[in-house]
């Protein structure tokens, strides 16, 4: 018999099925136990009558894995747990597949107030995997990828696979980790920055899902020392238009995520909407900070200022650009002396992405570069990338993680990653 996944359950009423997947819970009486199987698709009540499978039944541990046949019917007892339908089945046939060992954390939190601690369920976080909820998590990470490819291809980029393993580093100032490469020292990439602009000078526009590591010691909730970035390019643009580019990309994500989850959002009780855009100059939310007495630096927007941006303007994703030219990397174009054509986009009070227009005149990298501190001499093949014919061009990064977090209003990245990757944390 084929295999039915349990959210095709009601199409087969008054029929026999065979279902696959773990028991969530088991509950027994004397005359009728009940148990309650999931799968990816969802929860599905079971209901055991025939004493001679009571013996099979009183061996299931909770996420133990189990084939179940038995008969599609209307529900003679109604669950809270399973909100897929009104449907159960009354098992004819158990076998079971792979037992499970004692939980070292519960699948199944009830009670709220006892609810693991994030640590110790990452300790776990295969089995942290078997909840409906954290699934549920990555169900729509995976569609914001998916969107994301859609999208591009849509705006005709080309997806590029870039190198993880870097000689030099790509930013200058930030903290990079070291690997051991042969008899050499090479470095971990904290972006792919300089690769992705090589390609926007040849092939135009060119987009990737981009793993960075970033060795800062900080240990926030908005932080990983390894994330995945949604990274685009383009060539003959300037800041204007890749901001439009990501307005219009996140909004066609958020869009795309309400249409294909609705059954993760409902489980999360996460409220989405469309997003909408507006711009505003680095100067006027200095502006607007003061008026509501927080003061900003000459060349950052403080976490406070980021929150404060996402309470003024709701579901919206404000651009900060005209960014000052100080608090921008060297490889970001200058407006006039003070300011730059780097932006960055805040979205329900957090930074989201950085993007701009780029330098693609070699001698006004080099200039840049030392006014940054930084040794043109190591950064000399990128230098010389440009003086073949590279056109002008923008683009921005933006943190997968990051919008994860927050379009479902998770209260910590880490949340986000499936296996993150922290200060303390390298396993699972
Ligand atoms: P922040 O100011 O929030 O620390 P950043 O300016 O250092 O970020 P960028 O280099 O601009 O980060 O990276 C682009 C995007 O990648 C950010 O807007 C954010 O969404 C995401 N991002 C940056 N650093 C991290 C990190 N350590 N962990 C997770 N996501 C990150
Ligand atoms: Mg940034």
């Amino acid at each position: 018999m084929e295999r039915t996944k349990i959210d095709q359950l009601k199409g087969n009423i008054g029929q026999t099925v065979l279902v696959k997947g773990w028991i969530q819970e088991f509950r027994g009486q004397s005359k009728i136990k009940f148990i309650l199987l999931r799968d990816i698709s969802g929860v599905a009540q079971c209901v055991v009558f025939d004493q001679s499978l009571f013996d099979a039944c009183s061996k299931v541990t909770t996420e133990t894995v189990v084939s179940i046949e038995g008969l599609v019917k209307t529900a003679t007892v109604k669950s809270a747990e399973v909100t897929e339908n009104t449907l159960e089945i009354e098992v004819k046939k158990l076998d079971i597949i792979n037992t499970a060992e004692p939980l070292p954390i519960n699948v199944v939190e009830k009670d709220k107030s006892i609810i693991t601690d994030l640590s110790k369920r990452l300790d776990y976080r295969f089995l942290d995997l078997h909840k409906r909820d954290i699934q549920a998590i990555f169900k729509v990470q995976s569609t914001l990828v998916q969107a994301y490819h859609e999208f591009m291809i849509k705006e005709g980029a080309i997806e590029a696979l870039f190198p993880s393993i870097i000689g030099a580093s790509s930013e200058g100032g930030t903290e990079v980790f070291e690997v051991k490469y042969f008899e050499k020292s090479a470095l971990l990439s904290q972006s792919c920055q300089l690769y992705k602009q090589m390609i926007a000078c040849s092939m135009e526009k060119v987009f990737a899902v981009f793993t960075v590591w970033r060795a800062e010691k900080h240990n926030t909730v908005r932080h990983l020392n390894e994330s995945r970035q949604f990274d685009f390019e383009m060539a003959f643009a300037d800041d204007k238009d890749v901001m439009d580019v990501l307005a219009r990309c996140i909004q066609f994500m958020i869009e795309k995520v309400m249409k294909e989850n609705q059954r993760e959002l409902a489980l999360l009780n996460a409220k989405l909407k469309v997003p909408g855009v507006k711009y505003l100059t680095f100067a006027e939310v200095s502006g607007i900070m003061k008026k509501h007495g927080i003061h900003l630096g000459a060349d950052d927007l403080s976490g406070e200022a980021e929150e404060k941006l996402g309470e003024l303007y709701p579901e919206t994703i404000v651009f900060v650009h005209d960014w000052p030219l100080s608090g921008k990397p060297f490889y970001i174009m200058p407006k006039g002396d003070e300011l730059s054509l780097g932006f960055d986009a805040i979205y329900r009070g957090m930074e989201i992405s950085s993007g701009g227009q780029r330098v693609h005149l070699p001698e006004l990298l080099v200039e840049r570069l030392k006014a940054k501190d930084l040794n043109p001499e190591n950064f000399k093949s990128y230098i010389d990338s440009f003086r073949y014919g590279a056109p002008p061009h923008a683009g921005w990064g933006a943190g997968v993680e990051r919008i994860t977090m927050l379009i479902l209003g998770l209260k910590n990245i880490r949340e986000a990653a499936l296996f993150p990757r922290d200060r303390e944390r390298l396993t699972p």
